[in-house]
């Protein structure tokens, strides 16, 4: 039986509301603030408590989750979450730059707190299905500590190394998936122009070395993998928009280690383009209408 927390919960966006929910269902008091209205209406109609600011919502909170859009909004909440009772543990779910989750930590440690990255896999069907896995980056007390919390909105909770180790294993992760991503379609794109059917090339493809989570989980045609969101006009699933800001964060981190990753690059440059064309809302496997369009 996990012990109940009382967890002060900032941005209760499409991520963020859906985990907070299944926070109240595992028996957390929960207590969350959103800059927006209807965020905050439908959190509060799975039992979250709504405060009227984020210092309210952190101010009785032993744990202090955050759920953001950017690395700029967790550095500047973590600025202003002064109101949290001394050795509160703050656990940032948001995907941000690991420099600014080490700088995120430092905020907290030197406020009193101790700090956790544990951004997330999964989307909103993870979020919602309390399934993601949560990738941690924390010392081992502090880990220890946080499993359970993240433990009850995801099937996965793996310790990753220390502060921003998080953060680093998920760039890394959605690094290798932009890339197989458009290596998997630039294979269909040649596999068109060479006469094979989309169901040849994915029956030899997924049984043999080209086989990766890209073709079989996300085929980016439609046909082959019935549930992809090739099937639905590349509803998303995962949003291209947020492929490309995950390449962007993995494509600096490159940068700043002096790292080639020349085909990472190379996706974070195709995937921002696709999302800046107005194709950010669809699903990231949509990145193949365009492979196909500079082909022709
Ligand atoms: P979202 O935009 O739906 O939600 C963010 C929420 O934060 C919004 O409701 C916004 O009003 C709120 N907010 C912003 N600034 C605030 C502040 N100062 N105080 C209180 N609330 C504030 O975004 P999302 O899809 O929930 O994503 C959140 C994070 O999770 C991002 O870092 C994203 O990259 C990451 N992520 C998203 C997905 C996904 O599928 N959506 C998957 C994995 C990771």
């Amino acid at each position: 039986m996990t012990a109940t927390r009382s967890i002060g919960f900032i941005g209760l966006g499409t991520m963020g509301g859906p985990m907070a929910a299944n926070l109240v269902r595992a028996g957390h008091r929960v207590t969350g603030y959103d800059l927006a209205a209807p965020a905050r209406e439908q959190a509060a109609a799975q039992g979250v408590m709504i405060a009227v600011s984020a210092a309210e919502a952190v101010g009785d909170a032993d744990v202090v989750l955050t759920m953001l859009p950017t690395g700029r909004h967790v550095l500047d909440s973590y600025g202003e979450l002064t109101e949290a009772a001394s050795g509160a543990l703050f656990i940032d779910c948001s995907t941000i730059a690991v420099g600014d989750a080490r700088v995120a930590a430092d905020l907290a440690r030197v406020a009193g707190h101790r700090a956790v990255d544990a951004p997330v896999s999964g989307g909103v069907a993870g979020a919602e299905a309390a399934s993601l896995t949560f990738m941690v980056g924390a010392d081992d007390t502090d880990f220890a500590e946080a499993e359970p919390v993240l433990a009850a909105m995801g099937r996965r909770v793996v310790h990753c190394g220390a502060s921003g180790a998080g953060q680093a294993a998920k760039i890394c992760n959605n690094m290798i998936l932009g890339v197989s991503m458009i290596a998997v379609s630039e294979a269909f794109v040649l596999g068109e122009s060479l006469g094979l059917s989309h169901q040849v090339l994915y029956d030899v493809a997924s049984t043999a070395s080209g086989q990766c989570w890209a073709l079989t989980g996300n085929c980016p045609v439609p046909g082959p993998v019935p549930t992809s969101p090739a099937n639905r006009d590349y509803a998303a699933g995962f949003a291209a928009a947020l492929m490309a800001k995950d390449l962007g964060l993995a494509a600096d981190a490159a940068a700043a280690s002096a790292v080639p990753a020349e085909l990472g690059r190379r996706a974070s440059e195709l995937f921002a383009a696709f999302a800046q064309d107005g194709a950010g809302g669809l699903d990231f496997s949509a990145i193949i209408t365009t492979l196909r369009k500079d082909t022709a």
